[in-house]
């Protein structure tokens, strides 16, 4: 073997996947179109969001890149939410695009266990339905213990701007078909998806003055805790609308649009729809907001968030100059939709590897996925488990009640994928305890186990800990004089004495307000903010945190139950045949994933746990 693993596509699924492999020893090759592009971000310049961030703190909980990239690359940060509960709360990062990708390049180059090789992958090489390394479409034989596939939006690329189609899976360059079609000859079902992008603009033919300006955040909130605290200045993004002559335009070039003409029959994301599709779907809807983001500080480009399209370009030039501000605007790159090839998830274990092949894994794009940090968190997911396959270890799962990768992975494996999934807390039913700032308590224990961060931050943690614990013992025992509590005084007429505690879990209060409480009373805190902040978070919502904690272990329970891998859905009487064929076609590994299966009811899962107990009793007779 050439290398340990082989991982097909250096985006930034497979850049997370070989940082995980050599993190536990391995070598890695990563084999990709063009070796300066690794974690290139295909679309908007920026990492994080709703649902996003938690991924990008879990994945930096595992010692992936992601986090540190963007804190090193970042010119702006926010938090978003912040007016709501902490659960949602989800760190924004606009990035410099170019910076970014440099910052990965470098990085990847100074590891000693992994390699880049420039190339096109054609074909997945199988011995005894094992995957045994690739061949280039130069013909080069590469072998390898596991594969990864990390394909992107290339596979079967179609790029379409109106009425012309190119092959490519972005925008000039090439497209991946002969190892779609290998993918295809080896058994896998694919399906077909579509997403799009906006066209890109010359900041310096907008007019500024026009729109709303949004700032960064101060101080700056970092993703990683391991990352530098630079100073800078923060780069501001901007706001504006589309206008009545936009809707104008669009509405009478809809035949134009390569999804309206029946062109592109691919479902795309419901969630980001095209400008043309917005138009359509919300006719009565007057104008749309757009967010004007700076793709970097060393150039002009700006991407027009919310402005996505595949209307020919002469209506891309006409329309964008309907919107206030972008009157004399300037398109640098035009708008495209681009369909591609996906793999039916059903094919894959909760590993990421394929139930076809062993030792062959997928992760990012090529499961329906859409996002960087989605696509991130799969790859370092299906590199340790290939390296934990070749060393023939149990596999690593993270469930839902662990992390949002863990919410991913599940729906992935256990809900037909139909159009492009992403993340959204919403998907979380244990988002309470799926927080950002949490991340390190719920994964570091894998962390360590695996040997996926340095003893020095997990020993940092661990003293985070300790301090965190000080500040909540403290505020149990620290009384406070109510006639002290200016302001807050009137809520407690009856009591002149209170403890820091029940005044941090009055309602009403936000985070910030219970921070600068625990800075006011209790000086041993010492100005520790974050300490403080978590301290605060776990006062204030232990109720809600303690009710969902009963509900995780019911959870737990449930997905304690395995199926064994060699069950035979076919034997127990009494499910229903909707039930049947999917649980055969899904393989559930456990009676909680077989439960969120569409179509499968208690009754059913009353009868399969009767049939898998007796099995299990069956198979140690
Ligand atoms: C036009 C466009 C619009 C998008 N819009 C959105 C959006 O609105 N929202 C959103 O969340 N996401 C969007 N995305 C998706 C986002 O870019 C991807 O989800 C994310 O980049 C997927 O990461 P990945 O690692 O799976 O693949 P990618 O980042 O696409 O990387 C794939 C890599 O694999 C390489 N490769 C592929 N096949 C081969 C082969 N056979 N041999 C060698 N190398 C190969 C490619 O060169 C590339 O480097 C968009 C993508 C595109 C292209």
């Amino acid at each position: 073997m050439d290398y340990d693993v082989i991982i097909i596509g250096g985006g930034h699924a497979g850049v997370e996947a070989a940082l995980a492999v050599a993190r536990m020893g391995r070598t890695a090759a990563i084999i990709t179109m063009d070796p300066g592009k690794l974690a290139l971000m295909s679309c908007n310049p920026a990492i994080g969001g709703v649902g996003k961030s938690h991924v990008v703190k879990e994945i930096d909980a595992l010692g992936g890149l992601m986090g540190k990239a963007i804190d090193a690359t970042g010119i702006q940060f926010r938090r978003l939410n912040l007016s709501r509960g902490p659960a949602v709360w989800s760190t924004r990062v606009q990035a410099d695009r170019v910076a970014y990708n440099k910052y990965v390049v470098e990085y990847v180059k100074a590891q000693e266990k992994i390699e880049v090789i420039q190339g096109l992958a054609g074909e997945i090489l199988t011995e005894c339905g094992k995957a045994t390394g690739i061949r280039t479409e130069n013909g080069e034989v590469i072998g390898a213990q596991a594969v990864i596939v990390c394909s992107g939006t290339f596979l079967g690329g179609l790029i379409h701007i109106g009425e012309q189609t190119r092959v490519a899976g972005r925008i000039g360059e090439l497209a991946a078909h002969k190892l779609a079609d290998s993918i295809r000859s080896l058994g896998f079902k694919t399906g077909r998806l579509k997403t799009g992008t906006p066209p890109r603009l010359d900041g310096q033919t907008i007019d500024w003055s026009k729109c709303e300006i949004q700032p960064g955040e101060e101080p700056i909130p970092f993703f990683s805790p391991n990352s530098r605290r630079r100073r800078f200045q923060q780069t501001p993004c901007h706001l504006t609308y589309t206008t009545q002559a936009t809707k104008e335009l669009i509405s009478a070039n809809f035949e134009r649009s390569p999804i309206f003409s029946g062109k592109v029959t691919s479902t795309g994301p419901r969630y980001c729809p095209s400008i043309e599709d917005k138009f359509f779907r919300f006719a009565d809807k007057e104008r749309h907001q757009l967010f004007l983001e700076p793709e970097g500080n060393g150039t002009d480009e700006v991407y027009p968030n919310g402005f996505s399209t595949s209307l020919p370009e002469d209506i891309q030039r006409e329309a964008i100059r309907t919107v206030t501000g972008l009157e004399s605007a300037v398109i640098t790159q035009p708008g495209y939709a681009v369909e591609y090839d996906y793999c039916l998830t059903h094919q894959i274990k909760a590993s990421l590897e394929t139930r076809l092949i062993s030792g062959l894994f997928f992760a990012g794009q090529i499961n329906g996925t859409s996002g960087y940090e989605e696509a991130a968190g799969q790859g370092l997911m299906a590199g340790i488990n290939a390296v934990l396959a070749i060393e023939q270890e149990p596999s690593f799962t993270l469930d839902r009640s662990e992390a949002y990768i863990g919410v991913m992975i599940d729906d992935i494996v256990t809900l037909s994928i139909t159009e492009p999934y992403r993340l959204f807390t919403s998907r979380a039913e244990y988002r309470l305890t799926l927080r950002e700032d949490n991340a390190r308590d719920r994964i570091y224990r894998y962390a360590e186990k695996y040997s996926l961060v340095s003893r020095e931050t997990l020993q940092g943690f661990q003293q985070l800990t300790v301090r965190t614990e000080a500040v909540i013992k403290r505020a149990l025992k620290k009384r406070i004089k109510v006639s002290d509590l200016d302001g807050l005084a009137g809520r407690f007429e009856k009591i002149d004495n209170i403890s820091l505690e029940v005044l941090l879990k009055q309602p009403g209060m936000t985070v910030a307000e219970a921070v600068g409480y625990i800075d006011q009373f209790d000086p041993e805190s010492n100005g520790d903010q974050e300490a403080s902040e978590r301290a605060a978070i776990s006062i204030r919502y232990s109720g809600y945190i303690d009710k969902q904690q009963r509900e995780v272990d019911k959870f737990k329970r449930l997905e304690s139950q395995v199926i064994p891998d060699d069950f035979d859905f076919a034997l127990p009487v009494g499910l229903k045949q909707e039930a049947r064929e999917k649980l055969a076609r899904i393989r559930p590994g456990s009676l909680g994933q077989a439960s969120r299966i569409e179509g499968v009811t208690p009754g059913d899962i009353a009868v399969l746990s009767v049939f898998v107990t007796r099995h299990k009793g069956n198979a140690s007779a």
